[in-house]
């Protein structure tokens, strides 16, 4: 069902316009809108002209309040209702979710800038991942232990209590959705804050779970800034459990908040990952995955493959081919068909990553391809960045070590295998990597010792959603996914009858 590059999208921007014609976006609090008086505004503007879509209605700190307030009323109910019945009901929300596919996506590729067809693939899949996930909640079972005759010992597994979402921009609707479906399966109830640059999706999905039969307090949401509504959640004694996917600053401040009422939480932050081509790699395919695994959504994907990797025979012929390639990419506005890559989400976007990119070049780096904002044809500001690739980068540059977050590949020359190992795991982060080998024994070999909690062979992107994915070192921890993920939204409690 999902559309490649060369299908016509059929998402056009009027597939927002009865969302739209509200103007006015305010949070969603125990089952509907929630009006109120004294609430900062803040206009929400499309990345690719800065003209206003609406206008969000900012949650602070007496509306995450009222939300946790709701959540708490509901969970004493959603927490005793049947695992089947939880799944029904999410599974009827998946549904609505795909049959107003074509508004979300054109919600999506309006706040976020991201081309069409990516968007509407990302609902599908969104949709795919809630059936997925929502099975899971009949198959919660526990333990039990053979204590002898006078003794019966089982554990039970119940849901951890409220949860906090909180959640960026890149990937409006499916990275919202992804983070509060597996709390919703195990019975636990939501408030969920997505970021205040793109609130639309997250609101009208919470309408649509209304719509589809989700109790009131389920699930609320809180469009407000992270240094309130977002702080304010990571504080809250109501909480138990945040899930925060963002930058790895913010997940540093999120673990001090939560210090407060010891939350557990799942915590998916940057990445700097890399993507390694040996000489024996099938070299077409090779350079059109890392190209596609940095470039997709102008390289604002956590796990992009931004630190290129190259073994000294190919070299030349990797970056060669990759220019080819990344001019293959057509950088225009998400609803014109023949868009590759939309803008970056801000002005201020744009100019960190132009920061990056001219530091590296004082540091020493080469721009070989890009470097700057593009000449697009259309009609729209100056949010859009070409691909960029850079060479001549060593490790200690800022460029090496630090998240860009935008289309821009550092490609790096080496020896042999262990040279290899060593760049890969030379950073901070631990979030996926890649790898171009026909060699089953070195692709062995490397996955066992790549520090990364996904690792593509011969592919870059693919995703299994029946199995979890877990940040290492500072990209975070908890998983995201899978069993695990319900699994880790439940605390196992162990009972010792006598008998
Ligand atoms: P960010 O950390 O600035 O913001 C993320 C969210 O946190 C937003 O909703 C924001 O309002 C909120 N926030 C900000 N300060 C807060 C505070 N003090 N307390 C509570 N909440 C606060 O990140 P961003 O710029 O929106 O997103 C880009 C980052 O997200 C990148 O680092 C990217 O790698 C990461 N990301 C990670 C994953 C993953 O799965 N690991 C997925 C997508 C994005």
């Amino acid at each position: 069902t999902y559309l490649t590059p060369q299908t016509p999208c059929p998402v056009r921007p009027g597939d927002a316009d009865s969302a739209l014609l509200r103007g006015e976006w305010l949070p969603w609090i125990d089952g509907r809108i929630s009006a109120r008086a004294g609430r900062k505004l803040l206009p929400v503007l499309d990345p690719a002209t800065d003209r206003e879509l609406g206008i969000v209605h900012l949650a602070d700190e007496e509306d995450v309040d009222a939300a946790v307030g709701a959540a708490t009323r509901a969970f004493e109910s959603w927490s005793e209702t049947p695992g089947r019945e939880r799944a029904r009901l999410l599974w009827a929300w998946a549904e609505l979710i795909e049959r107003h596919a074509y508004e979300l996506a054109a919600l999506d590729v309006l706040e976020n800038g991201m081309p069409a067809r990516q968007a509407l693939a990302y609902v599908h899949w969104a949709a795919d991942t809630i059936r997925e996930t929502s099975g899971w909640a009949t198959k919660l079972t526990g333990l039990t232990s053979d204590q002898g005759p006078g003794l019966f010992a089982h554990t039970l597994r119940v849901p951890v209590g409220v949860v906090g979402t909180i959640c960026p921009w890149n990937a409006p609707a499916a990275g919202f959705l992804r983070q509060i479906t597996p709390a919703l399966t195990a019975g636990c109830t939501v408030v969920g804050k997505p970021s205040e640059l793109t609130p639309f999706t997250a609101l009208r999905v919470a309408e649509l779970a209304a719509e589809a039969g989700l109790p009131p307090g389920v699930l609320n949401v809180v469009p407000g800034v992270g240094s309130v509504a977002g702080e304010h959640l990571a504080n809250h004694h109501g909480i138990a459990r945040i899930n925060f996917t963002g930058s790895t600053a913010t997940g540093r401040r999120i673990v001090e908040a939560s210090a407060t009422n010891m939350k557990r939480m799942t915590l998916e932050l940057g990445g700097k990952s890399p993507d390694i081509i040996f000489d024996d790699a099938d070299l077409p395919a090779a350079v059109v995955g890392a190209a596609a695994g940095i470039f997709t959504n102008a390289g604002q994907v956590c796990v992009a493959g931004s630190r290129l990797f190259v073994q000294a025979g190919c070299y030349d012929e990797v970056v060669e081919r990759l220019q080819q390639e990344a001019r293959r990419f057509t950088v225009g506005p998400g609803f014109e068909p023949a868009s590759d890559i939309g803008p970056l989400i801000s002005t201020s976007q744009r100019l960190r990553v132009q920061g990056h990119v001219d530091g590296a070049v004082e540091d020493g780096a080469t721009v070989v391809l890009g470097g700057r904002s593009a000449d697009a044809d259309w009609n729209v500001n100056e949010n859009f960045y070409q691909p960029t690739i850079i060479a001549d980068v060593t490790p200690d540059m800022r460029i090496a070590r630090e998240e860009v977050f935008g289309p821009v590949v550092n490609v790096v020359r080496f020896g042999d295998e262990e040279e290899a190992l060593a760049l890969a795991n030379g950073t901070e982060f631990g979030l996926a990597g890649g790898l171009w080998t026909q060699n089953l024994s070195r692709a062995h070999r490397f996955t066992r010792r790549v520090r990364a909690g996904m690792l593509w062979v011969n592919c870059y992107g693919a995703w299994a959603t029946s199995l979890p994915h877990s940040g290492q070192k500072q990209s975070g921890y908890g998983a995201k996914y899978g069993f695990q993920a319900v699994a880790e939204h439940t605390e196992e409690r162990t009972v010792l009858m006598k008998l």
